[in-house]
């Protein structure tokens, strides 16, 4: 059997869910906020792989590199060098190729774990950990973004680890425009098929018309995608449409200099 074959019958943790779920994620949401004031006059654009699998590298960075744009790669030191349903995952040798590319390599947490099942300071140490992983892989700049894995966080993780990182990135779908949380930034995901892919493209004709920071993040890239994944060609419209938009494309740290410096 093919190695790298996304196995529907693979046991994969998912968030809790149901009523405590709920409320869980609209305690992280409402509480804890950094206000992230944005004004632009041009959309940003940002593209961000989590965990991250090889084909995320091999066709997600090069065709960003194509264009001579730049994305986020969250690494979870923890998901080094093995295969699960998003196929093979990264080598720590990727990641410097990635950083002399001129990509931003960012914080996932170590162990991949979900935030709103630990306390502030589990998340905080396992976040260290992934750096010094990340240093040990031989990267030279420290990790100024982070995603919480699952898009899971609480309010008190949030303001720790934005004493470390310089914005965090969560799940919650739409765009940073207005006032954002830069302890939970909203991202749009590159997956669903069909109608994930509209989703997609109608959110960068969205952030065209009304200026705003649009954070995607994907994970696997292949002819059949896991359910968080897409195929090239869903990431091909993807990043036709935001040519086509007039959006600058910058990492997330970029990203945030750039809203920063408008203030
Ligand atoms: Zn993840």
């Amino acid at each position: 059997m093919n190695q790298t074959a996304y196995n529907p019958d693979e046991v994969v943790y998912r968030p809790r869910g149901g009523l405590t779920g709920r409320v869980q994620k609209h305690l992280a949401r409402r509480f804890g906020v950094t206000p992230l004031k944005i004004k632009l006059d041009r959309p940003i654009v940002t593209f961000s792989f989590d965990d991250f699998p090889k084909s995320a590298l091999e066709l997600g960075a090069s065709r960003l590199n194509a264009r001579g744009w730049r994305g986020t790669f969250f690494v979870s030191g923890g998901l080094a060098s093995i295969n699960n349903h998003h196929g093979d995952l990264f080598d720590p040798e990727d990641l410097l190729q990635l950083q002399s590319d001129g990509h931003e390599v960012a914080c996932h947490g170590y162990s991949h774990l979900d935030a709103s099942r630990l306390t502030a300071e589990a998340v905080a140490s396992d976040a260290a950990r992934n750096r010094a992983f990340l240093k040990e892989a031989g990267l030279n700049r420290a990790p100024s973004s982070y995603a919480f894995a699952y898009g899971e966080a609480t309010p008190q993780a949030k303001k720790r680890l934005l004493e470390t990182y310089s914005s965090l990135r969560g799940v919650q779908p739409g765009i940073n425009r207005g006032v954002a949380d830069r302890g939970l930034l909203k991202a749009m995901p590159l997956d669903g098929g069909e109608a994930g892919l509209k989703r997609a493209v109608d959110a960068v004709r969205d952030v065209a018309r009304n200026p705003g920071w649009l954070i995607f993040y994907g994970h696997d890239i292949r002819r059949t995608p896991s359910e968080w994944g897409c195929t090239p060609e869903f990431y091909d419209v993807v990043l036709h449409a935001v040519e086509q938009s007039g959006a600058q494309v910058r990492t997330q740290s970029e990203a945030l200099k750039a809203i920063l410096a408008k203030q």
